[in-house]
């Protein structure tokens, strides 16, 4: 069943509304960019840029319902990762920033319109939201793509779209939540209140900027929450826009705060507040471990963590290889490779390895990279020239250690951060190439025998974000199922994120879940409230 579904939406007969993965896979596959030869663009072609059909027309911090300069007067620039030019200056939030925009969420919280206001109420500006978002849904999408490089395509006909379902989808919940009626051993009336944490602080990174986003703000306010929200350095401008947006629907005044700036500054001051009441992160593992500290060392504020994942893609014995190598792709390169669970590690059965490795490297030097303004490119640049420098390097890595470039291994022409799309065979379980997330277009693919081995070595690392497994057999996938150690696993498809499928990580790839219902548990507080009745002849 799965798999004839899989086959399905290989053949692209999925629309994008119905499977946001399955229209990815057949912008691959049905466009008419094909034919076998390698699709890099010239450099000649990415000298000359596109010019994106979008105005900026926010750069100031969200504080309170204004947009305001930082309170030191600084800006930083946000670059174009399509040639590494500046877009616009926007302020520069620190500490005191931070500190004006937790001021603003408590006194929405505490005294503000927003957490008294009926469910009902509040469910109508989230939908209302979510209209705006709608109608804006282009211009969105060329900022999010100038901002951060993904193509154009994707960005309008799958992410803003997400976006929009993912506030309806809370916005369904906002009147929805209500706590439970309980037996006790004794005289006694007991239930619960699911009452809201209070002032959520919000780090989120640059690879899905609008996702991320939703993510976290749909099941904070739904459940009545105020939030402060720190955008990643890279991409502040998309959060800016639509978070106006949300105000004009009728958000009130210090419910959603948002403050651009770094990490170390912005960031830290979120995760230290003594007036924030809990904080969702998602980024590395290691700024992960930072904040976790910052957390418990103020006032011991709950988090909720999505890490880094170095996802075992496996391929078994009696896979179709031709939609094996078409999912792994999509798998590993979507988004540039710059996803927490890309499927980092390609298993493959030995049977079925030779055949897989070349038709992988066929698919990559197929694939097609290059301005992600225009109609038909598969692959942008990469977000800036830290991340570009980081992935090459992991590139010589992987070759001085012995792994078989199949293809790719360079950036694509001389400006901004494009990178081929890379292939390397015959990698081993202790490259680094094979155990550090190395979040560019670059496939490893490993060679396993049989179910046990390559259950333990999918297990081996400290990662468990998610994995994916591609089978016809129901015994195998019922047993790779269970046996890997992951939030999340994808049988005959990947990358499928439903607003109502949780996602979250086992082991260093964080904890908590966000999307679904289970979301809604890191946003909420479960007050009991124990009456004795006096008349027991009732009971
Ligand atoms: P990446 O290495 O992919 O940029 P990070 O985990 O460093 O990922 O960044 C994700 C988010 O975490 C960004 O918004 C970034 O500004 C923020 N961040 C980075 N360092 C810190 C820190 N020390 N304290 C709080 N937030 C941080």
């Amino acid at each position: 069943m799965a798999y004839r579904r899989l086959s399905s939406l290989l053949s692209g007969s999925f629309s994008a509304s119905s499977n946001s993965a399955a229209y990815l896979l057949s912008l691959g596959r049905n466009s008419n960019f094909g034919g076998g030869i390698s699709r890099f663009s010239t450099a000649a072609s990415l000298e000359a840029p596109i010019t994106p059909s979008v105005q900026i027309n926010h750069t100031q911090l969200l504080i309170n319902g204004q947009f305001v300069d930082s309170a030191s007067g600084k800006t930083f620039p946000t670059l174009d990762p399509r040639t590494g030019d500046v877009i616009a200056h926007v302020s520069e939030g620190d500490a005191e920033d931070v500190n004006r925009a937790v001021a603003a969420a408590r006194k929405a919280f505490d005294g503000g319109p927003w957490p008294k206001m009926t469910a009902y109420e509040r469910s109508r500006i989230i939908y209302r939201s979510a209209d705006l978002i709608e109608k804006h849904n282009d211009e969105i999408a060329a900022l999010e793509t100038w901002d951060n490089g993904k193509p154009y395509e994707q960005a309008a006909k799958i992410e803003v779209p997400m976006l929009t379902r993912l506030l309806r989808y809370y916005a369904g919940w906002a009147d929805k939540i209500h706590g439970l009626t309980v037996p006790a051993d004794g005289p006694y009336h007991v239930q619960t209140l699911h009452e809201p944490i209070g002032v959520a602080g919000q780090i989120i990174p640059w690879n899905f900027p609008l996702l991320m986003y939703a993510w976290k703000i749909g099941p904070a306010l739904a459940c009545s929450n105020t939030v402060v929200m720190k955008t990643a350095e890279q991409t502040p401008l998309s959060a800016l826009y639509v978070s106006n947006l949300l105000h004009e629907a009728g958000l009130p005044p210090g419910v959603l705060n948002v403050v651009s700036g770094y990490g170390p500054t912005a960031g830290a001051a979120v995760a230290s507040h003594m007036d924030v009441d809990k904080v969702a992160f998602t980024g590395s593992t290691a700024t992960g471990k930072i904040i976790s500290e910052l957390a418990s060392k103020s006032n011991l504020k709950p988090v909720t963590f999505e890490l880094g994942g170095k996802s075992p893609f496996i391929v078994c014995e009696d896979a179709d290889v031709d939609q094996a190598v078409e999912l792994a792709h999509f798998a590993l390169f979507f988004n540039q490779g710059q996803c927490c669970c890309a499927g980092s590690r390609t298993f493959v059965h030995e049977r079925v390895y030779d055949e897989f490795v070349e038709k992988a490297k066929a698919r990559a030097m197929k694939r097609v990279v290059g301005d992600p303004f225009k109609t038909g490119v598969e692959q942008g640049p990469q977000i800036d020239s830290t991340q570009f420098e980081k992935i090459l390097n992991y590139i010589r890595s992987g070759i001085e250690s012995g792994a078989t470039l199949e293809t790719g291994g360079e950036r694509v022409g001389t400006k901004g951060f494009y990178i081929q799309p890379t292939v390397f065979s015959n990698v081993q379980d202790g490259m680094k190439i094979a155990t550090e997330e190395i979040f560019g277009p670059v496939q490893s693919i490993l060679k396993f025998k049989n179910l046990d081995e390559v259950i333990k070595r999918a297990n081996t690392s400290p990662y468990g974000l998610a994995a994916g497994v591609f089978t016809k057999d129901i015994g195998t996938a019922n047993n790779l199922m269970r046996a890997l150690r992951v939030g999340t696993v994808w049988i005959n498809c990947f990358d499928t994120f439903d607003a109502a499928i949780p996602f979250g990580g086992y082991k260093m790839s964080g904890h908590g879940r966000e999307k679904g219902i289970y979301s809604l548990n890191n946003y909420l507080q479960v007050k009991a409230v124990v009456s004795p009745v006096d008349n027991a002849a009732w009971l």
